[in-house]
């Protein structure tokens, strides 16, 4: 429960309707509990099932069509308007520590095993939590209008010790880490190719799903922290 109502806070501050609650208004039988109540149940129905903003008004709801109100991208999805629950409420006091844990550390950086990895679009791949917050990130995002790529995400050892030999280590004036020492082997980083207008966007947004700029001089550079 206590998800679903963060999520509905959560849609309430993107749509901008958080003072409507128990305020009353043109359609609300009960202003006071019921629309809160009734609302988080057709949340978590139309979650569970997919639904369209349509069904649920079809339903002999007197709440007002949520689809509607929540999104201006047509194309976004019911879930994918939904998925936007952040990982941080409040923007944390300095970097929170990567979050390799006993599981990750025991296969080693640049050998996680596919179980522990899970595809973000095309080629690339993170650590399952660090991509499920990433998807989070990318639905709230378009829900901003706001779209970026991704050029690099999870690398094995193997592609560590590729990229360190193309572009030279840090400690020798490079742009790699030494091999099995960089957060892509953990599957926690990744790089993004942000314009002008989604760099703007993850320095105000990506801590809310964990994402932190966190190398100097690399701004495409993301890494999940929590
Ligand atoms: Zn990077």
């Amino acid at each position: 429960m206590a998800d679903v109502r963060n999520r509905i806070s959560e849609i309430q501050r993107r749509i901008g309707v958080s003072a409507a609650w128990g305020g009353g208004g043109p359609g609300w039988s009960n202003p006071v509990t019921a629309p809160n109540t009734s609302f988080a149940r057709q949340l978590g129905d139309a979650t569970a099932a997919g639904a369209s903003a349509g069904a649920t008004a079809a339903a002999g709801s007197t709440l007002p069509p949520f689809a509607a109100a929540a999104t201006t991208d047509p194309s976004l999805t019911l879930a994918e308007a939904l998925g936007t629950t952040p990982v941080y409420a409040t923007k944390p006091n300095g970097l929170p520590a990567v979050g390799v844990n006993d599981t990750m550390a025991a296969a080693g950086n640049g050998n996680l095993p596919d179980s522990l990895l899970a595809s973000i679009g095309g080629e690339f791949r993170l650590a399952k939590p660090a991509a499920d917050a990433y998807q989070r990130m990318v639905n709230a995002a378009r829900r901003d209008g706001v779209t970026f790529g991704v050029s690099d995400a999870y690398r094995s050892y193997a592609d560590q010790v590729d990229i360190a030999g193309r572009l030279g280590l840090y400690g020798q004036g490079g742009l790699a880490a030494v091999p099995g020492t960089s957060n892509h082997g953990w599957g926690l980083s990744l790089d993004l190719d942000l314009d002008d207008r989604a760099q703007a966007w993850m320095r105000d947004n990506g801590w809310r799903y964990g994402y932190f700029e966190d190398v100097a001089g690399e701004p495409w550079h993301w890494t999940y922290r929590a």
